[in-house]
Order: C-alpha cells, then structure tokens, then sequence
C-alpha cells in the first residue's frame, strides 16, 4: 500500500510518516501541490492523504486534477477547515473521505484501513486464501491460525499478492507498494523477499511467472 502525503506543515507531516511507515504503509512526502501534480502524472499511489491549505496551491485544485486524469487513487482530505461547505466542496470535488486537524493518528489509521479494503474489494479486514489468513487490522499473517512471523515489507509482500490472487503482480508493481518514491531499492529486493517469504509458507503458494513477476494463485 503506496500512500502519498501532500503537507506543507513540516512537523505535521514528519509525525505522520513516522507512523505510517510503523504500520506498515509505503508513504511519499511532498510538501507542494506543483510538485505532486508533476509526481501523480508518473505514478499511481493507492491513496491520497492531502492538506487543502497548501503554500502554492488549494489543495481542492490538487483534488479536481488527480479527478479529471481519473488517477486511480482514493484520496482522504486533511484540513484545518471544519465548516460543513469546506466539508461538502472536498466532498464534491471527489475526495473518499475527509478528517478535521487536529486529529487523532489513530483515527487517521483506521481512516486508510476502511480506504484500503475499499481498494482490495475485500468485504472484511480478513483475507483468506486457502490455509492462509491475513488479519489487516493487526497486520498479521496466520498458516491455518497459526502466525506466522513476517517482517514488515514480507508482510506487505504477502497482502499485495492475496489481494489480487489470480492475477499477476509485476516486480516493479511490487516495488511501489513496498517501497516509498525516495527509498534506494536494490534491484533484486522483490526477489530476497519473495524467497524468504516461501520459506514460511505452504510449497507452490507463490508462483513465478518467468519474465513478468509473481502471483497467487486461486485455490
Ligand atoms: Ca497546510
């Protein structure tokens, strides 16, 4: 899950990554609408989190762009701006959701959760594929209820494959889920992961697909 969050508030912003790397989220920090209007023309983050009071820009102008381009992105509004018709312009310009600062990152996390199973058309936050479960809320990989014990970008690994089973994940697809724009990725990363999460899982579960990448398959 590959989040891009457009603050202009340096500490904000800091406190946010921190924690959303801690739960598991690939997070990009941009601080101008400019420069993440130029980042969405060339990449696709699975969500939004974005400051209308940008220095440069409204963030709403920032929300119409990503809306009309049809980005396939959820976007969740952050801004100091409670009055309902801040609330309802958000909304109507295309936002999936909005939440009011000062706000509780708890709250925020639960927020991209609800996001995030919207993304994965996954009813629940459990995922079940065969004899293994992937429990989102707390981020935990179960082999027939038992946990199993992943590092955290295994983990992300793992929930990008079962949320799409049956349907191939390239490597560089991978990598954008995994890893933030600014991270230095070496270029085998996909494949040391995926090789040390087959060890901790049933035989075959993984497949390659030579030349295009990985999937899971139907079971
Ligand atoms: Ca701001």
């Amino acid at each position: 899950m590959h989040i891009l969050l457009v603050e202009d508030d340096g500490l904000l912003a800091e406190g946010i990554v921190t924690a959303l790397k801690r739960s598991g989220f690939a997070v990009t920090w941009l601080n101008k609408g400019k420069t993440a209007s130029a980042y969405l023309a060339g990449e696709s983050p699975d969500i939004l989190l974005l400051d209308l009071g940008l220095s440069d820009m409204d963030g709403i102008e920032l929300l119409r762009l990503v809306r009309e381009k049809k980005y396939p992105t959820q976007v969740l509004i952050l801004t100091a701006r409670d009055s309902t018709t801040a609330k309802v312009t958000g909304l109507d310009a295309g936002a999936d959701d909005y939440l009011t600062k000062p706000f509780e990152i708890d709250e925020l996390l639960a927020r991209l959760r609800v996001l995030e199973r919207r993304l994965g058309n996954a009813p629940t936050a459990l995922i079940q594929v065969g004899p293994i479960t992937l429990d989102t809320t707390h981020h935990l990989a179960l082999h027939k209820g038992e946990p199993i014990n992943l590092s955290r970008r295994e983990y992300m690994l793992l929930k990008a494959l079962v949320e799409h089973v049956g349907i191939i994940q390239t490597k560089e697809g991978l990598e954008g889920k995994l890893y933030s724009w600014n991270d230095e990725v070496a270029s085998n990363a996909i494949e040391v992961h995926i090789h040390n999460l087959r060890k901790k899982l049933p035989a075959d579960f993984i497949r390659t697909m030579r030349g295009i990448g990985y999937m899971v398959p139907r079971q």
